[in-house]
């Protein structure tokens, strides 16, 4: 037996996952990556969808795919179609379910670029057999996130461009304004499944552009108004 606040754990626990918040030596304690579906008209076109404002879906990471700004990205065992998704990343700072669309940016802490790192090659499978994404999303090293930037310093970005580069040549480039659901109703329809908690993470969508990478490339995300993320994509290993 051990004192309270003394446990022993049988197994090592897991190192707790944290990200870097801009003008501050304190960390954002990651919890749970929810992320959104088809949210840019365009993309949802070039993946072959219609892009009809039905209500958003989402589908999960698990917290320790986070790649902490700084980091680079092994090229992903199980595929040889890994594709990027540049995205604008909703920080989570209160706990709430069912929260109001008028509320809903109160719930926020603040907002980082990231990169939804996608096994095209097992989602197309995982479609065409009607399975899960877990997969083709939620693979080791699959959540590249910048440092967070508080709203209290960016404010509520709802515009603005989001722009991704790989070895300096453009891929992607969308406005934040062309989300199909905003931050506010992401917020709130993802509160209507779960409560949201604090350490939450939201990747909200990503726009037109997405495409392979290689081992090698050097991808540069960027939102305006946001501490920008640069990775590099390592030989598999
Ligand atoms: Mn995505």
């Amino acid at each position: 037996m051990s004192a309270p606040g003394e446990e022993s754990f049988i197994i090592a626990p897991p190192e707790r996952v944290a990200i870097p918040v801009t003008g501050s030596e304190q960390l954002f304690p990651v919890r749970r990556i929810f992320c959104v579906g088809r949210n840019y008209a365009e993309h949802a076109r070039e993946m072959g969808a219609d892009p009809q404002r039905e209500p958003p879906f989402f589908f999960t990471k698990p917290s320790d795919a986070i790649v902490v700004a700084g980091n680079d990205v092994p090229y992903p065992r199980a595929t040889a179609n890994l594709h990027h998704e540049v995205e604008l990343v909703i920080a989570i700072g209160k706990r709430g379910g069912d929260i109001a669309k008028d509320q809903a940016l109160n719930y926020v802490f603040g907002y980082a670029v990231g990169n939804d790192l996608t096994r095209r090659d097992l989602q197309s499978e995982a479609k065409r057999s009607g399975r899960p994404w877990d997969t083709a999303k939620g693979f080791d090293h699959s959540a590249p996130v910048s440092q967070i930037t508080p709203s209290a310093q960016c404010g509520h970005i709802n515009e603005g461009q989001i722009t991704l580069h790989v070895n300096g040549d453009e891929r992607q480039r969308g406005d934040l304004q062309d989300m199909i659901w905003s931050t506010a109703e992401i917020i709130s329809a993802l509160s209507k499944l779960f409560i949201l908690q604090p350490g939450d993470l939201i990747f909200s969508g990503t726009p037109a552009g997405v495409g392979p990478l290689q081992p090698g490339d050097e991808v540069d995300a960027s939102i305006e108004g946001l501490t920008p993320l640069a990775h590099k994509v390592l030989p598999a290993n």
